[in-house]
């Protein structure tokens, strides 16, 4: 095998403790040599405030996963790719589309590769549901995202804030499957809920048609408590399909066909490493893409204030 790629981490949050510095553990593919955030710290590897004194003191660095808020990834991608270093951003790739735009030129022009991860599209039976779909005929297809952000997001300050999605931080989740998963869709109307208080939507009624003209609808919902559902469904000739649990289970007419555990995190550095050693990127943007149409085209419905 090559040798591992040396990787250092910035943004040490929730998703890093969570899910990277596990994945990263495993996988043989990698070195984590270093760290780099205001507070958040990995143990027993060099730790730096911020990722240019990193870069300096750690030349040997050869990869970066971006993992702060969105609202603050392009300053520090940039400053990755300038110094040749290939760059892993977490999802969303960025606040903006034509950020990342000038990211995927940037990566080119330096000769380094830039990997705009979408974890769920990694979900374990997502692809047993392109390839499900791709035999059938789709008459129509629903998205329903409901959970509790009190759950999932306390104290995220940076999440109700502009360029922090507000619902479309787990939505965009949704979108990464059904972009994969389904033909080419484009929103035709859409109500994005908004808090009296917060400048990021608690909620979004969202309708799209693919390009054959087929319905879709998205629910989005950040106040469900109770059982959290993360599901895409689908009527097709060939049965009523569920793709629920966020992408790990598929059922056809109420028949599990697929149901196994999830590595979505562990699929993604195997992904990094591919595109590193093949000399490619890997940005699909059709995810965020959807997002700005929302707050583009969406009509805004202010709602009871909201408080954590
Ligand atoms: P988080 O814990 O709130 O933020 C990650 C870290 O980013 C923070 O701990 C903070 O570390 C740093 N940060 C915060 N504000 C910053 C700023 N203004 N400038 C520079 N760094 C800042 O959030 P998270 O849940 O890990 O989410 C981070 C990203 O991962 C988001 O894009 C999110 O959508 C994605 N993600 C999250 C999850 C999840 O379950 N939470 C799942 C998948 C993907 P320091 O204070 O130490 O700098």
């Amino acid at each position: 095998m090559s040798q591992p790629i040396k990787i250092g981490v910035v943004g040490v949050g929730k998703i890093v403790r969570d899910q990277h510095l596990p994945a990263l553990a495993k996988d043989q593919n990698y070195r984590l040599i270093a760290a780099a955030s205001r507070h958040g710290k990995v143990d027993s590897i060099p730790n730096f405030p911020d990722i240019e004194s990193m870069l300096d003191a750690v030349p040997e660095l050869e990869a970066v996963s971006l993992c702060m808020p969105p609202q603050f990834r392009y300053d520090a991608a940039r400053t990755a790719l300038e110094a040749k270093k290939h760059v892993f951003l977490e999802k969303p790739p960025g606040a903006t589309v034509s950020e990342v735009e000038d990211l995927k030129a940037l990566a080119v022009k330096n000769g380094v590769s830039l990997f705009a991860s979408w974890h769920s599209r990694y979900a374990p039976a997502v692809e047993a549901a392109r390839a499900f779909l791709s035999s059938a005929r789709i008459s129509s297809a629903a998205i329903n995202w409901k959970e509790d952000v009190r759950r999932w997001h306390p104290n995220q300050e940076w999440i109700w804030a502009p360029g922090g999605f507000g619902v479309f931080d787990p939505g965009i989740n949704a979108l990464s499957i059904v972009t994969h998963i389904l033909p080419a869709l484009f929103i035709t109307s859409a109500v994005l809920d908004f808090p009296a208080n917060r400048d990021a939507p608690v909620a979004a009624h969202v309708a799209f048609r693919t390009s054959n003209g087929l319905p879709v609808t998205m629910e989005l919902d950040w106040l469900q408590t109770g059982p959290q559902s993360w599901d895409i469904l689908a009527d097709t000739d060939k049965g009523a399909m569920v793709l629920s649990g966020g992408g790990s289970k598929l059922a056809i007419d109420g028949r599990v066909v697929h149901d196994e555990p999830e590595a979505e995190y562990p699929m993604l550095y195997k992904r990094f490493a591919e595109i590193v050693r093949a000399g490619a990127s890997d940005v699909d943007l059709a995810p965020l893409q959807h997002v700005a149409d929302a707050f583009m085209l969406g009509k805004r419905n202010v709602v009871a204030a909201f408080f954590d």
